[in-house]
């Protein structure tokens, strides 16, 4: 039997515990910081670090609905439920998250409360070392293998602005976003308009006096946002005048709001796990799940901007076909030189090397790959036309406020 340890308790980690359970020869263990499962989806009203000491892990906030309709956003193992909204509240899918760990009994798999702190190799066992919260007893269980599903929307990006040092008014960053009342009659900058950045803005305009979206994005957010919302070019520096917007525009703000993203971390790696993060890429990966120099340890849930769910789910299944010896990998070399070559291609198509990890243009090519190599159903067609639909709901609303019809 093998003993297959998994890092995290959201649907990364869930997904992948409910496809080891389906084998006969691994025994999983999932270690999970928090109380309870869910992860992301897990809503907290404090901001900062929890009663632990350890720091909040959801960056939800409390208005917050998907942005992606329930009937694409499930596993493809399970469904939600079809009443109710299509674009839901945040509630939903920690419900429905809870459903999918009752439906294939998860629970008794999980360590709740369990804190991983280090991990370190020795070229064919991976030691965890994890803190029971509780009582503080550290222990440490010898692994064959490793998922890495411990999320990516904690550690706050912060960009460097110059002159900010001198800025008196608020600074934060998405992460610690709840409600806007602290916005109330003030002039705020938003940082950032991707998803989270645009809806916020909205939100906060609903009080604020003045919202000024600041991006540098090519395209223009323009239609659906409230008269009170400016968009104007990314902050540059801070002045005695405010904030410059590009060159020129300059704004005395009481408040700017960070929604400029977040870093990969792993801080529970040791060096003898051989994983760095270079140019906001995580390396070793190939297919951006395997480590290339030490194949028994898999990360769930690396690249953005897709179906996280669907995608997990034929992440978790690959990573476990090729533990099983169902699927026979590339030696180390032609695995890095892969990766090489896909982060080339990207590049020649005007995607910088940084964004390796976004796969919104690949992710149905990708999920129908690995769907192929596990020799599993792929993804019905109807997703793709869902997400289409999506897409171009978003840019038409984006750009010139009509709407295609998402639904
Ligand atoms: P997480 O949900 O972050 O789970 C990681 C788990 O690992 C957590 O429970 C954490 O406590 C645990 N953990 C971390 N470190 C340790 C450790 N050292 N020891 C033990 N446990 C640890 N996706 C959608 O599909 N639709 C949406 O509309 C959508 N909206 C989003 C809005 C926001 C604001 C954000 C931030 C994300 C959104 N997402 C959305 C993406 C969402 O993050 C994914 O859907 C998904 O839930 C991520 O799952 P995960 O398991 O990778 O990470």
């Amino acid at each position: 039997m093998k003993t297959v340890g998994v890092i995290g308790g959201g649907g990364a980690g869930l997904c992948a515990l409910r496809h080891i359970l389906d084998t006969e020869d691994m025994q999983p263990v999932v270690w999970e910081k928090a109380h309870e499962l869910g992860g992301t989806w897990v809503y907290s009203s404090n901001i900062g670090s929890e009663r632990n000491g350890l720091s909040i892990h959801s960056s939800i906030y409390q208005n917050l609905r998907t942005n992606l309709p329930k009937n694409i956003m499930g596993f493809p193992d399970f469904h939600f439920p079809s009443e109710g909204e299509p674009f839901c509240h945040h509630s939903e899918v920690l419900k429905y998250m809870q459903d999918y760990a009752n439906k294939f009994n998860l629970l008794q798999h999980i360590k709740f409360g369990h804190h991983v702190e280090n991990v370190s190799c020795d070229g064919e066992i991976w030691k965890v070392t994890v803190c029971e919260l509780s009582s503080q007893v550290r222990s440490t269980t010898a692994c064959d293998a490793l998922i890495i599903c411990n999320g990516h929307y904690s550690v706050p990006r912060i960009p460097q602005i110059k002159g900010l040092e001198n800025y008196k008014g608020l600074i934060s960053h998405s992460h610690g976003y709840r409600l806007p009342c602290a916005y109330k009659d003030k002039t705020v900058v938003v940082l950032g308009a991707a998803a989270s950045g645009i809806d916020i803005s909205k939100e906060i305009a609903t009080v604020a006096k003045e919202v000024y979206l600041s991006h540098n994005r090519e395209d223009s957010v323009k239609c659906g946002l409230p008269g009170n919302i400016n968009e104007v070019k990314g902050v540059t520096e801070y002045t005695d005048e405010g904030f410059v917007f590009g060159t020129e525009s300059k704004v005395h703000a009481d408040a700017i709001l960070f929604c400029t993203g977040y870093e990969y971390s792993f801080p529970f790696f040791d060096s003898s796990c051989g994983v760095l993060i270079e140019n906001n890429q995580v390396m070793p990966l190939y297919k951006q799940i395997i480590h290339s120099k030490y194949p028994t340890m898999g990360f769930i849930g690396i690249p953005h901007d897709s179906l996280p769910f669907a995608m997990f789910h034929f992440q978790a299944l690959y990573f476990i076909a090729t533990l099983k010896g169902q699927i026979v990998l590339p030696t180390e070399e032609e695995m890095l030189k892969t990766t090489q070559e896909e982060i080339k291609t990207k590049e020649a198509s005007g995607i910088p090397a940084k964004h390796y990890h976004n796969i919104r243009l690949d992710l149905f090519s990708y999920m129908e790959w690995l769907a192929q190599e596990c020799k599993v159903e792929p993804l019905p067609p109807c997703f793709k036309k869902v997400w289409d639909k999506v897409e171009c709901w978003k840019g038409q609303r984006e750009l010139n406020g009509t709407c295609c019809g998402a639904n």
